[in-house]
């Protein structure tokens, strides 16, 4: 069987070492006998596993002693409600970025729970860029800010951290994390679905400074409450134990490969190799600012819109798949994350620029 190059915004590619290493360990892990799906979580195995994973990405990430770090489940989509749930602590109003789709997801949820004061709107530039910093309406007596570093759908990329001064900086880095080195101390809690960048879905990775975990009201859901999984080293409940053990795979594949500075290294490389072929053609094109552009999602349109059908099976033909675009950006999205070779990218140029000689 041969791989492709799966261009998915998520469920996303994995590394082919790991999968591989995934598969060797199937059924029998380590001489256990069983596999890890098989175990208890609370097993000496299991918990060697996950210890691990958690010791790597804090080693990857340098992350604080004073952070927690939860593997939980729900998706990066109920961070959005446990944000607020944990964070307003008799606050009724958080500062939220607008910024792109998953801004506004945040941004409804946020609203069951307080008032959302917008900080900056990208929306009428239809989310093609980040907002100016001299635009920014910061409120002091907010209870968080939240921010999404990088849209995956709209394709555009925070430049630097917002600084926010001693307000919890709350972000959403499903689409990010891990694509390259991080000042953790920068924020209150980081949360990211793992499966863009991290393993399979199934889990969500929270990263949250612990003095944080005091805040959650008494009405909060205690499978809501950051400090229930804290105290339980997240196993208050059965965890995604197959994805934890995956993603601790990834992090080791991390860890072999340079960490997250040569991770940054080449997807600047990839992401470079991209946007020029798009800039470089007058067929193709890429509506964001480009300061701002994302190093893990790569939307792009045909100079007619006609030929995207052709141009996907021309693709196809050479094993580029996924690539459609949003459904609300139309053309192409090539996410390219950490997984993604950078043979990938250079055939989809390859192929770009065939397409545009032989279509165009
Ligand atoms: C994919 C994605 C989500 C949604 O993640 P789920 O795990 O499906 O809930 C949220 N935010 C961003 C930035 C994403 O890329």
């Amino acid at each position: 069987m041969s791989r492709v190059y799966n261009f998915s915004a998520g469920p996303a590619m994995l590394p082919q070492e790991v999968l591989q290493q995934a598969q060797q360990e199937m059924s029998d892990w380590q001489g256990s006998g069983m596999s890890v799906m098989e175990m208890s979580h609370r097993s000496k195995e299991f918990i060697s596993i996950a210890t691990q994973a958690e010791a790597d990405l804090r080693e990857l990430l340098a992350i604080p002693a004073n952070y927690k770090v939860l593997f939980l489940q729900g998706g990066a989509s109920s961070q959005f409600a446990m944000a607020p749930l944990n964070l307003l602590c008799g606050k009724t109003s958080a500062d939220y970025f607008n910024t792109g789709m998953w801004s506004k997801k945040a941004i409804a949820e946020g609203k069951r729970y307080c008032t959302v004061n917008i900080v900056a709107s990208a929306e009428a530039a239809k989310f093609t860029t980040v907002p100016e910093v001299d635009e920014w309406q910061l409120h002091r007596d907010a209870a968080y800010v939240h921010y999404t570093p990088n849209e995956t759908i709209g394709g555009v990329e925070f430049a630097d951290i917002p600084d926010v001064g001693d307000v919890p900086l709350v972000a959403d880095m499903s689409s990010t994390l891990l694509s390259r080195p991080l000042d953790v101390s920068k924020y209150g809690v980081i949360y990211a679905g793992a499966q863009k960048n991290i393993g399979p879905s199934g889990m969500t990775v929270v990263i949250v400074r612990d003095d944080l975990l005091v805040h959650a009201g008494a009405e909060t859901p205690a499978m809501f409450n950051y400090k229930t999984h804290a105290d339980a080293e997240s196993m208050y409940n059965t965890p995604p134990t197959y994805t934890w053990y995956l993603a601790g795979l990834v992090f080791q594949w991390l860890k072999r490969n340079g960490g997250l500075s040569a991770m940054a290294a080449l997807n600047k490389r990839k992401a470079d190799k991209l946007y020029a072929a798009i800039d470089g053609s007058d067929f193709y094109n890429n509506p964001v600012t480009p300061r701002y552009r994302s190093w893990m999602n790569v939307p792009f349109t045909l100079a007619d819109a006609e030929l995207d059908g052709a141009f996907l099976a021309a693709a196809k033909e050479a094993n580029l798949l996924t690539l459609k675009g949003h459904r609300s950006v139309g053309g192409m999205r090539a996410s390219i994350y950490n997984a993604m070779p950078e043979a990938g990218i250079d055939t989809l140029v390859e192929v770009m620029a065939d397409f545009e000689r032989s279509r165009g």
